[in-house]
């Protein structure tokens, strides 16, 4: 039996892919410690795992969280750097007590990698995302305002590297924080067929497809098609792209259904026509094993989601690295991109995927080379592998 901890940022898109992971190790024997915040608690103690609560020693998030997201990146660093010496004497002590084999953190949990650094501990980089290199990086094509903030963040970030110095983690510079580089141990949650330029990562990279509950949902007998929308768990509160969906789609002999987020108040869209089922959140995957189209923000997971059910997508990206996985999507020809948040362009988007049955076609090709993956297996292998071969050393 290994010891291993397991560290992500508070989000359900990084978290969610870890969990089957987990439930797979906890099953073949081995502890689990998982340290996020309590919002994800019962997930966790589902899987078996421990749960360690690290409510306390995460800082505020900022007001304007929905302005920083995936935008400004000397403000990440800046979280990242507080949240690793906020935890860092409750971690140093958990990991003397625990003797983790390996650390597993999400590619933007760079505490984790911090941490095992630090402490000489193996650790595997879990990637929800594409991976990203020097290559695969260009598809984000970060806009004016990011590059301009990121400029502007340079001598914040300065600052708490020197800082982070100062508590023994020896970081050359920020590129050493967040890059993914060929020697890092990397599970990405993704097929080697959707992977951009797949054959610049090394070996040391794993793809192991989508990690998503693989529940069986009854399909539903339907007259009309079935249209999802949702821009995912984070940038959701967005009342005047939802109002324009409801006019655009009113008319539209389809059965639309919407999720809008926990925070966003449905009675502002009112009159709701009665095609329309808004809620602030559903079983995501129950949806789209009976949808037609999904119109979705990109975020990787619902992209994965889709493809996995074979649905096929209008792409409507928030951000460089949405931006990124719709560029994937428009690869495999499985979805189109939405021209402009306005009725027009998102009635006839929808209505261009559903006529054009290629799309339908190419998304199901996908869902098919998904399903040869078992990513829960193939990613705890990996862990077990590495586990393996640190003791040899
Ligand atoms: N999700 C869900 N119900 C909803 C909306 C989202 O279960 O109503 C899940 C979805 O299945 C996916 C995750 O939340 O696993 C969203 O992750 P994604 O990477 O797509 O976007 P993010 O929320 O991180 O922007």
């Amino acid at each position: 039996m290994s010891h291993i901890m397991f560290f992500c940022i508070p989000a359900h898109g990084h978290f969610n892919p870890t969990v089957e992971v987990v439930k797979e190790l906890v099953k073949r024997g081995h502890y689990v410690k998982y340290y996020l915040t309590s919002e994800f608690q019962q997930k966790i103690e589902d899987t078996q795992a421990d749960f360690i609560s690290i409510d306390d020693y995460m800082p505020p998030a900022p007001e304007d969280l929905d302005q920083k997201v995936g935008k400004d990146f000397a403000s990440l660093i800046e979280m990242v750097a507080d949240t690793t010496l906020s935890l860092e004497s409750f971690i140093s002590k958990e990991i003397k007590e625990f003797h983790p084999d390996c650390i597993v953190s999400d590619s933007l949990c760079f505490w984790g990698k911090l941490f095992a650094k630090k402490y000489q501990i193996p650790f595997i980089c879990s990637t929800t995302s594409i991976a990203f290199n020097q290559y695969t990086a260009r598809l984000m094509k970060q806009g004016f305002k990011e590059m301009f903030l990121m400029l502007k963040g340079m001598p914040r970030i300065n600052k708490k590297i020197k800082l982070l110095n100062q508590h023994d983690y020896h970081i050359d510079n920020f590129v050493s924080i967040i890059q993914n580089d060929n020697e890092t141990n990397t599970i990405v949650y993704t097929s080697r067929q959707f992977q951009p330029m797949v054959e610049t990562f090394s070996d040391r990279y794993l793809f192991v497809g989508p990690s998503l509950n693989k529940c069986r949902f009854s399909s539903k007998k339907k007259d009309t098609p079935l249209i999802y929308i949702s821009l995912g768990t984070v940038l959701n509160q967005n009342i005047p792209f939802y109002k324009q969906c409801i006019e655009a789609l009113k008319d539209e002999d389809y059965d639309i259904v919407m999720s809008v987020g926990k925070d966003t108040d449905i009675s502002q869209l009112e009159p709701i026509p009665s095609s329309f089922h808004i809620f602030p959140r559903v079983n995501q995957l129950e949806v789209l094993s009976n949808a037609d189209v999904f119109l979705t923000h990109c975020g990787m997971n619902s992209v994965n989601e889709s493809l996995y059910y074979g649905v096929p997508m209008v792409l409507f990206p928030q951000h460089s690295e949405e931006n990124a996985v719709a560029i994937c999507v428009e690869n495999v020809e499985a979805g189109l991109r939405l021209k402009k948040p306005q009725s027009s362009h998102i009635k006839k988007a929808i209505n261009d995927v559903i006529i054009n049955k290629s799309y339908k076609k190419n998304a199901e090709k996908m869902s098919y080379d998904f399903q040869q993956y078992q990513a829960d297996k193939m990613a705890s292998d990996f862990i077990e592998k590495i586990i393996q071969e640190s003791k040899k050393i």
